[in-house]
């Protein structure tokens, strides 16, 4: 914070001031000592430090969230399967978390490690490695900030856009959906080609957004199935691409970059209904042409 003061702009100040009180020291309150002088005592912050610093636990290794607490909760939510179960429900579902439980404790015995998530266990180190590098004076706290920044943009701000000249999610823009590259080589350099890029190569963290894709590629909905046959439509959270998509849109490129969308090839049994509705539709017509439509063309013809 001595740091932040020291350094920040004047337009800074006073959200640097609520910060401090919010989280380092309180506001000044007059207090009398010996009833007699009168002196300035600082209040504590509403989030005192221990609350919310996690510096100690970060160079501990130790988990700097209660993500974990967290995905538990949701995990034996979804074993329940439904809220408010009966107390018998819930003893079941107990004992099958508890073998499960044992099964892992079991694994572990034996040498069988979990997966840990490989971003978030990253991270994890990267920063514990900073925090060591910083109590151990090898880096002063300007470095130590800016490493940290850097850190936390590339894991959780919006991602740009990797197509050329598109401005998605860059400053002051409003939040575009975006795609990663495909993980299929032959569909990776189908996008990398389709994006006019072609020496690029993107990283597991490229994305590209969802202006470039025809709304054909995009699911934006899911389908259930009702019991009498009907279908309901759910919005999905976040719209998906169909496993073919590719990007063919580029408005911020010359026009004669933009390819159509390649048309959907339809199912043998869609070219079937087609191929006879086709085949109705000229018999109607010869039905229709050998019509006698009045008296008079009976006469003419014989
Ligand atoms: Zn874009």
């Amino acid at each position: 914070m001595r740091y932040l003061q020291a350094t920040s702009p004047q337009e800074g100040e006073r959200l640097l001031d609520i910060l401090i009180r919010l989280f380092v020291n309180g506001p000044f309150r007059p207090s009398r000592r010996n009833g007699l002088s009168l002196h300035l005592r600082r209040d504590k912050p509403m989030f005192p430090s221990k609350l919310w610093n996690v510096h100690k636990s970060t160079l501990k290794g130790e988990d700097r969230t209660n993500n974990q607490v967290e995905g538990w909760n949701n995990r034996f939510a979804s074993i329940v399967g439904h809220d408010h179960p009966d107390i018998w429900v819930l003893i079941l579902k107990m004992r099958m978390e508890l073998s499960v439980d044992e099964t892992k404790l079991g694994q572990l015995s034996l040498g069988v490690s979990q997966v840990k998530r490989k971003r978030k266990f990253a991270l994890q180190g990267r920063l514990q490695s900073l925090c060591i590098q910083y109590r151990d004076g090898h880096i002063s706290v300007s470095d130590f900030l800016k490493a940290d920044k850097a850190l936390f943009t590339c894991s959780g701000m919006p991602r740009k856009c990797a197509v050329p000249g598109c401005k998605s999610n860059y400053k002051n823009s409003a939040y575009t959906n975006v795609f990663y590259f495909p993980k299929d080589e032959e569909a990776k350099r189908k996008w990398i080609r389709a994006i006019h890029r072609d020496d690029f190569v993107p990283s597991t963290e490229s994305v590209v957004c969802i202006k470039h894709f025809d709304e054909r590629f995009i699911q934006r909905e899911d389908k259930v199935r009702r019991d009498d046959g009907t279908w309901l439509c759910v919005p999905k959270s976040k719209p998906k691409l169909t496993t073919d998509a590719i990007p063919t849109i580029f408005e911020n490129q010359p026009s004669y970059m933009t390819t159509p969308a390649p048309s959907k090839r339809k199912t043998p049994a869609e070219r079937l209904a087609e191929q006879s509705l086709r085949f109705e539709d000229e018999f109607r017509s010869y039905l229709d042409d050998d019509r006698i439509k009045s008296f008079d063309s009976v006469r003419l013809l014989s």
